[in-house]
Protein backbone atom coordinates (compact mmCIF):
# COMPACT_ATOMS: atom_id res chain seq x y z
CA UNK A 1 0.00 0.00 0.00
CA UNK A 2 1.28 3.27 -0.99
CA UNK A 3 1.47 6.06 1.84
CA UNK A 4 -0.84 8.20 0.29
CA UNK A 5 -3.47 5.40 0.41
CA UNK A 6 -2.97 4.55 3.77
CA UNK A 7 -2.86 8.71 4.73
CA UNK A 8 -6.70 8.71 3.27
CA UNK A 9 -7.72 5.57 4.98
CA UNK A 10 -6.23 7.09 8.48
CA UNK A 11 -8.00 10.51 7.52
CA UNK A 12 -11.31 8.20 6.69
CA UNK A 13 -11.12 6.13 10.41
CA UNK A 14 -10.69 9.43 12.55
CA UNK A 15 -13.30 11.80 10.17
CA UNK A 16 -15.66 9.70 8.81
CA UNK A 17 -15.44 12.05 6.00
CA UNK A 18 -13.52 12.43 2.61
CA UNK A 19 -13.54 14.49 -0.76
CA UNK A 20 -14.86 13.07 -3.43
CA UNK A 21 -11.79 13.08 -5.05
CA UNK A 22 -9.79 11.31 -1.67
CA UNK A 23 -12.85 8.54 -2.43
CA UNK A 24 -11.82 8.11 -5.57
CA UNK A 25 -7.87 7.46 -4.70
CA UNK A 26 -9.10 5.10 -2.14
CA UNK A 27 -10.81 3.04 -5.30
CA UNK A 28 -7.51 3.45 -7.29
CA UNK A 29 -4.92 2.79 -4.22
CA UNK A 30 -6.59 -0.72 -3.78
CA UNK A 31 -4.41 -3.63 -3.19
CA UNK A 32 -4.32 -6.68 -1.16
CA UNK A 33 -2.27 -4.55 1.43
CA UNK A 34 -4.69 -1.91 1.54
CA UNK A 35 -7.98 -4.19 1.80
CA UNK A 36 -6.52 -5.78 4.64
CA UNK A 37 -6.01 -2.39 6.67
CA UNK A 38 -9.36 -0.72 5.60
CA UNK A 39 -10.81 -4.69 6.62
CA UNK A 40 -8.65 -4.30 10.25
CA UNK A 41 -10.13 -0.49 11.00
CA UNK A 42 -14.33 -1.44 9.79
CA UNK A 43 -13.88 -4.14 12.11
CA UNK A 44 -13.25 -2.48 14.64
CA UNK A 45 -15.26 0.41 14.53
CA UNK A 46 -18.25 -2.13 13.76
CA UNK A 47 -17.13 -4.02 17.40
CA UNK A 48 -17.10 -0.94 18.88
CA UNK A 49 -20.93 -0.30 18.08
CA UNK A 50 -22.15 -3.57 17.80
CA UNK A 51 -19.67 -5.91 19.22
CA UNK A 52 -19.91 -9.74 17.27
CA UNK A 53 -23.37 -9.07 16.61
CA UNK A 54 -25.12 -9.77 13.27
CA UNK A 55 -28.03 -9.01 13.26
CA UNK A 56 -30.73 -11.20 10.57
CA UNK A 57 -34.00 -9.73 9.05
CA UNK A 58 -36.89 -12.15 7.90
CA UNK A 59 -37.08 -10.89 4.13
CA UNK A 60 -40.71 -11.85 2.76
CA UNK A 61 -40.76 -11.03 -1.45
CA UNK A 62 -44.27 -9.88 -1.44
CA UNK A 63 -44.85 -9.16 -5.27
CA UNK A 64 -42.38 -9.27 -8.58
CA UNK A 65 -45.20 -7.43 -10.72
CA UNK A 66 -43.49 -4.22 -10.91
CA UNK A 67 -44.89 -1.01 -13.23
CA UNK A 68 -41.58 -0.06 -13.74
CA UNK A 69 -38.49 -1.26 -16.34
CA UNK A 70 -35.31 -0.77 -14.81
CA UNK A 71 -32.57 -2.54 -17.27
CA UNK A 72 -31.19 -4.12 -14.70
CA UNK A 73 -33.96 -5.96 -13.19
CA UNK A 74 -35.23 -9.94 -13.77
CA UNK A 75 -38.81 -8.22 -12.66
CA UNK A 76 -38.98 -5.58 -14.84
CA UNK A 77 -42.48 -5.10 -16.48
CA UNK A 78 -41.24 -6.21 -20.00
CA UNK A 79 -39.84 -9.30 -19.13
CA UNK A 80 -42.34 -11.50 -20.53
CA UNK A 81 -40.73 -15.24 -19.12
CA UNK A 82 -41.40 -13.53 -15.18
CA UNK A 83 -43.82 -16.01 -13.82
CA UNK A 84 -45.57 -13.43 -12.00
CA UNK A 85 -47.50 -14.07 -8.44
CA UNK A 86 -48.39 -11.79 -5.18
CA UNK A 87 -48.79 -12.97 -2.09
CA UNK A 88 -52.14 -12.52 -0.21
CA UNK A 89 -52.17 -11.22 3.58
CA UNK A 90 -52.73 -13.93 4.48
CA UNK A 91 -49.72 -15.74 3.03
CA UNK A 92 -47.62 -12.90 4.21
CA UNK A 93 -48.89 -13.20 7.78
CA UNK A 94 -48.16 -16.34 7.63
CA UNK A 95 -44.39 -16.20 6.92
CA UNK A 96 -44.14 -13.43 9.68
CA UNK A 97 -45.81 -15.92 11.82
CA UNK A 98 -43.05 -18.78 11.19
CA UNK A 99 -40.37 -16.48 11.52
CA UNK A 100 -41.55 -15.13 15.23
CA UNK A 101 -41.26 -18.67 16.03
CA UNK A 102 -37.92 -19.59 14.99
CA UNK A 103 -36.66 -15.84 16.49
CA UNK A 104 -36.94 -13.10 14.08
CA UNK A 105 -37.80 -9.99 15.24
CA UNK A 106 -37.49 -7.88 12.33
CA UNK A 107 -39.59 -8.41 9.07
CA UNK A 108 -38.66 -6.85 5.19
CA UNK A 109 -41.67 -7.22 2.83
CA UNK A 110 -39.85 -6.55 -0.31
CA UNK A 111 -41.56 -6.35 -3.53
CA UNK A 112 -41.68 -4.86 -7.65
CA UNK A 113 -43.87 -1.24 -7.41
CA UNK A 114 -46.93 -3.05 -8.02
CA UNK A 115 -50.10 -0.72 -7.52
CA UNK A 116 -52.09 -3.62 -5.98
CA UNK A 117 -50.77 -3.35 -2.94
CA UNK A 118 -51.97 0.44 -1.96
CA UNK A 119 -51.66 2.48 0.96
CA UNK A 120 -54.69 0.87 2.34
CA UNK A 121 -53.48 -2.85 1.94
CA UNK A 122 -50.16 -2.41 2.97
CA UNK A 123 -51.44 -0.14 6.24
CA UNK A 124 -53.46 -2.96 6.86
CA UNK A 125 -50.71 -5.70 6.65
CA UNK A 126 -48.50 -3.59 8.37
CA UNK A 127 -51.15 -2.76 11.32
CA UNK A 128 -51.92 -6.58 11.90
CA UNK A 129 -48.48 -7.66 11.80
CA UNK A 130 -47.47 -4.95 14.51
CA UNK A 131 -50.71 -6.14 16.20
CA UNK A 132 -49.20 -9.70 17.00
CA UNK A 133 -45.79 -8.99 17.00
CA UNK A 134 -45.30 -5.38 18.45
CA UNK A 135 -41.77 -5.58 19.72
CA UNK A 136 -40.57 -6.67 16.17
CA UNK A 137 -39.58 -3.72 13.33
CA UNK A 138 -41.06 -4.07 10.10
CA UNK A 139 -38.76 -2.99 7.06
CA UNK A 140 -40.66 -1.97 3.87
CA UNK A 141 -38.94 -2.26 0.33
CA UNK A 142 -41.43 -1.39 -2.07
CA UNK A 143 -39.82 1.62 -4.16
CA UNK A 144 -40.93 5.11 -4.88
CA UNK A 145 -43.95 6.06 -3.32
CA UNK A 146 -45.84 9.71 -2.65
CA UNK A 147 -44.20 11.51 0.39
CA UNK A 148 -47.93 10.83 1.74
CA UNK A 149 -48.05 7.59 1.33
CA UNK A 150 -44.14 6.78 3.06
CA UNK A 151 -46.46 8.83 5.69
CA UNK A 152 -49.49 6.66 6.22
CA UNK A 153 -46.88 3.66 6.07
CA UNK A 154 -44.72 5.15 8.61
CA UNK A 155 -48.13 5.98 10.76
CA UNK A 156 -49.06 2.38 10.31
CA UNK A 157 -46.16 0.81 12.18
CA UNK A 158 -43.59 0.75 9.69
CA UNK A 159 -39.92 1.30 11.28
CA UNK A 160 -37.55 1.47 7.98
CA UNK A 161 -37.28 1.90 4.41
CA UNK A 162 -35.00 0.63 1.77
CA UNK A 163 -34.72 2.49 -1.39
CA UNK A 164 -31.50 2.33 -3.10
CA UNK A 165 -30.27 5.37 -4.96
CA UNK A 166 -28.54 3.16 -7.49
CA UNK A 167 -26.25 5.78 -8.57
CA UNK A 168 -25.37 9.07 -7.32
CA UNK A 169 -24.76 10.26 -10.51
CA UNK A 170 -27.63 11.59 -12.85
CA UNK A 171 -26.22 10.22 -16.74
CA UNK A 172 -25.33 6.45 -14.99
CA UNK A 173 -28.86 6.58 -13.68
CA UNK A 174 -30.34 7.23 -16.92
CA UNK A 175 -28.46 4.69 -18.26
CA UNK A 176 -29.61 1.98 -16.08
CA UNK A 177 -33.48 3.66 -15.97
CA UNK A 178 -35.98 3.96 -18.31
CA UNK A 179 -36.14 7.66 -18.72
CA UNK A 180 -39.69 8.14 -17.02
CA UNK A 181 -37.30 7.55 -13.57
CA UNK A 182 -34.74 10.05 -12.79
CA UNK A 183 -32.28 10.05 -9.83
CA UNK A 184 -33.67 13.15 -8.65
CA UNK A 185 -36.69 11.72 -7.48
CA UNK A 186 -35.07 8.98 -5.67
CA UNK A 187 -33.15 11.20 -3.87
CA UNK A 188 -36.42 13.22 -3.07
CA UNK A 189 -37.90 10.08 -2.08
CA UNK A 190 -34.87 9.30 0.59
CA UNK A 191 -34.85 12.53 2.17
CA UNK A 192 -38.91 12.56 2.84
CA UNK A 193 -38.52 9.33 4.44
CA UNK A 194 -35.80 10.19 6.77
CA UNK A 195 -37.87 13.26 7.12
CA UNK A 196 -41.12 11.33 8.63
CA UNK A 197 -39.03 9.69 10.87
CA UNK A 198 -38.08 5.76 8.91
CA UNK A 199 -35.01 4.36 9.65
CA UNK A 200 -34.32 4.71 5.87
CA UNK A 201 -31.83 2.58 3.69
CA UNK A 202 -29.69 3.38 0.44
CA UNK A 203 -27.45 1.86 -1.54
CA UNK A 204 -26.17 0.85 -4.80
CA UNK A 205 -24.67 -1.98 -6.91
CA UNK A 206 -20.94 -2.51 -7.54
CA UNK A 207 -20.16 -3.57 -11.42
CA UNK A 208 -23.37 -1.78 -12.62
CA UNK A 209 -23.36 -1.56 -16.74
CA UNK A 210 -21.16 1.76 -17.58
CA UNK A 211 -20.22 2.46 -13.98
CA UNK A 212 -16.75 4.18 -13.79
CA UNK A 213 -14.44 4.85 -10.42
CA UNK A 214 -15.93 8.23 -10.72
CA UNK A 215 -19.62 7.30 -10.40
CA UNK A 216 -18.35 5.17 -7.14
CA UNK A 217 -16.37 7.71 -5.66
CA UNK A 218 -19.76 9.86 -6.23
CA UNK A 219 -21.36 7.27 -4.55
CA UNK A 220 -19.46 7.12 -1.40
CA UNK A 221 -19.91 10.82 -0.96
CA UNK A 222 -23.34 10.60 -0.93
CA UNK A 223 -23.34 7.94 1.43
CA UNK A 224 -21.38 9.86 3.87
CA UNK A 225 -23.07 12.61 4.07
CA UNK A 226 -26.75 11.33 3.87
CA UNK A 227 -25.72 9.48 6.27
CA UNK A 228 -27.99 6.65 5.99
CA UNK A 229 -29.09 3.74 9.05
CA UNK A 230 -28.73 0.95 6.34
CA UNK A 231 -26.90 0.52 3.22
CA UNK A 232 -27.39 -1.90 0.48
CA UNK A 233 -23.91 -2.80 -1.33
CA UNK A 234 -24.32 -5.84 -3.60
CA UNK A 235 -22.36 -6.70 -6.81
CA UNK A 236 -24.40 -6.20 -9.91
CA UNK A 237 -25.43 -10.07 -11.10
CA UNK A 238 -26.87 -9.75 -14.76
CA UNK A 239 -30.23 -11.52 -15.72
CA UNK A 240 -30.73 -13.54 -18.89
CA UNK A 241 -33.95 -11.80 -19.42
CA UNK A 242 -32.95 -8.08 -19.25
CA UNK A 243 -30.66 -5.84 -21.76
CA UNK A 244 -27.88 -6.48 -19.80
CA UNK A 245 -27.77 -10.05 -20.15
CA UNK A 246 -24.46 -10.20 -21.49
CA UNK A 247 -22.46 -7.43 -19.21
CA UNK A 248 -20.02 -8.78 -16.68
CA UNK A 249 -21.03 -9.78 -12.83
CA UNK A 250 -19.71 -7.40 -10.38
CA UNK A 251 -16.23 -7.53 -8.17
CA UNK A 252 -16.88 -9.38 -4.99
CA UNK A 253 -13.69 -8.28 -3.47
CA UNK A 254 -13.98 -4.28 -4.63
CA UNK A 255 -17.31 -5.06 -3.03
CA UNK A 256 -15.96 -6.22 0.14
CA UNK A 257 -13.40 -3.25 -0.20
CA UNK A 258 -16.64 -1.19 -0.20
CA UNK A 259 -18.53 -2.33 2.61
CA UNK A 260 -15.03 -1.60 4.47
CA UNK A 261 -15.40 2.24 3.14
CA UNK A 262 -18.79 2.67 4.05
CA UNK A 263 -18.19 1.45 8.12
CA UNK A 264 -15.94 3.81 8.68
CA UNK A 265 -17.58 6.83 6.62
CA UNK A 266 -21.38 5.55 8.82
CA UNK A 267 -19.79 4.38 11.68
CA UNK A 268 -23.02 3.09 12.95
CA UNK A 269 -24.37 2.02 10.13
CA UNK A 270 -26.61 -0.89 9.60
CA UNK A 271 -25.41 -3.24 6.80
CA UNK A 272 -25.82 -6.10 5.67
CA UNK A 273 -23.66 -8.77 3.51
CA UNK A 274 -25.98 -9.12 0.74
CA UNK A 275 -27.59 -12.48 -0.49
CA UNK A 276 -25.60 -11.06 -4.40
CA UNK A 277 -22.52 -11.43 -2.59
CA UNK A 278 -23.03 -14.87 -1.24
CA UNK A 279 -24.03 -16.02 -5.15
CA UNK A 280 -21.09 -14.72 -6.85
CA UNK A 281 -18.98 -16.05 -4.55
CA UNK A 282 -18.78 -18.68 -2.20
CA UNK A 283 -18.36 -17.51 1.11
CA UNK A 284 -19.17 -14.27 0.36
CA UNK A 285 -21.59 -13.43 3.16
CA UNK A 286 -19.22 -13.95 5.36
CA UNK A 287 -16.32 -11.87 3.90
CA UNK A 288 -19.11 -9.34 3.84
CA UNK A 289 -18.84 -9.59 7.32
CA UNK A 290 -15.62 -10.01 7.60
CA UNK A 291 -15.07 -6.82 6.15
CA UNK A 292 -17.50 -4.64 8.54
CA UNK A 293 -21.08 -5.65 7.40
CA UNK A 294 -23.67 -7.09 10.16
CA UNK A 295 -26.97 -7.97 8.78
CA UNK A 296 -27.91 -10.89 7.09
CA UNK A 297 -31.15 -11.06 5.60
CA UNK A 298 -32.34 -15.08 4.87
CA UNK A 299 -35.72 -15.97 3.28
CA UNK A 300 -38.58 -16.45 4.87
CA UNK A 301 -40.97 -16.42 1.87
CA UNK A 302 -42.66 -19.60 0.43
CA UNK A 303 -40.63 -21.99 -1.11
CA UNK A 304 -42.45 -21.74 -4.69
CA UNK A 305 -42.43 -17.87 -5.12
CA UNK A 306 -38.45 -18.02 -4.18
CA UNK A 307 -37.53 -18.45 -8.16
CA UNK A 308 -39.97 -16.58 -9.35
CA UNK A 309 -38.26 -13.38 -7.33
CA UNK A 310 -35.49 -13.27 -9.76
CA UNK A 311 -34.10 -9.95 -9.41
CA UNK A 312 -30.64 -11.32 -11.46
CA UNK A 313 -29.83 -15.12 -11.93
CA UNK A 314 -27.96 -18.10 -9.86
CA UNK A 315 -29.22 -16.15 -6.50
CA UNK A 316 -28.27 -18.07 -3.79
CA UNK A 317 -30.85 -19.69 -1.35
CA UNK A 318 -30.53 -18.33 1.86
CA UNK A 319 -33.43 -19.63 3.19
CA UNK A 320 -34.13 -20.06 7.04
CA UNK A 321 -37.74 -20.60 6.72
CA UNK A 322 -36.90 -23.90 9.00
CA UNK A 323 -35.05 -23.97 12.33
CA UNK A 324 -32.59 -26.41 10.58
CA UNK A 325 -31.62 -23.69 8.08
CA UNK A 326 -31.34 -21.31 10.46
CA UNK A 327 -29.31 -23.71 13.08
CA UNK A 328 -26.69 -23.81 9.79
CA UNK A 329 -26.74 -20.33 9.20
CA UNK A 330 -26.17 -19.53 12.95
CA UNK A 331 -23.37 -22.25 13.21
CA UNK A 332 -21.74 -20.33 9.42
CA UNK A 333 -21.39 -17.32 11.89
CA UNK A 334 -19.91 -18.62 14.31
CA UNK A 335 -17.35 -20.36 12.64
CA UNK A 336 -16.32 -16.59 11.55
CA UNK A 337 -16.13 -15.53 15.22
CA UNK A 338 -19.64 -13.89 14.95
CA UNK A 339 -22.89 -14.39 16.86
CA UNK A 340 -26.39 -13.87 15.36
CA UNK A 341 -28.55 -12.53 17.62
CA UNK A 342 -32.56 -12.43 17.89
CA UNK A 343 -33.35 -8.89 18.71
CA UNK A 344 -34.64 -6.17 16.43
CA UNK A 345 -30.81 -4.40 15.74
CA UNK A 346 -31.97 -0.84 15.12
CA UNK A 347 -29.48 1.31 14.15
CA UNK A 348 -28.09 3.58 16.94
CA UNK A 349 -28.79 6.97 16.37
CA UNK A 350 -26.19 9.31 15.71
S1 LIG B 1 -35.43 -2.54 -9.77
FE1 LIG B 1 -37.29 -2.33 -8.54
S2 LIG B 1 -38.45 -0.69 -9.55
FE2 LIG B 1 -36.93 -1.39 -11.03
S3 LIG B 1 -37.98 -2.95 -12.25
FE3 LIG B 1 -36.95 -4.03 -10.56
S4 LIG B 1 -38.43 -4.20 -8.92
FE4 LIG B 1 -39.17 -2.66 -10.39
Amino acid sequence: MNKKTKEIIDKLYTTSSLSEPEYLDLIEGRTGEAEEYLRSLAVSVRKKHYGNKVFIRGLIEISNYCKNDCLYCGIRRSNRMCDRYRLTKDDILSCADTGYALGFRTFVMQGGEDPYYTDETMCDIIAEIKRRYPECAVTLSLGERSRESYKRLFEAGADRYLLRHETADSNHYSSLHPKELTLENRIKCLHELKEIGFQTGCGFMVGSPYQTKENIAKDLKFIEEFSPEMCGIGPFIPHKDTPFRDFTAGDAELTCYLLSIVRLAVPTVLLPATTALGSILEGGRELGILSGANVVMPNLSPEDTREKYSLYNNKLSTGAESAEKLILLKEKIASIGYEIVTERGDAIRK
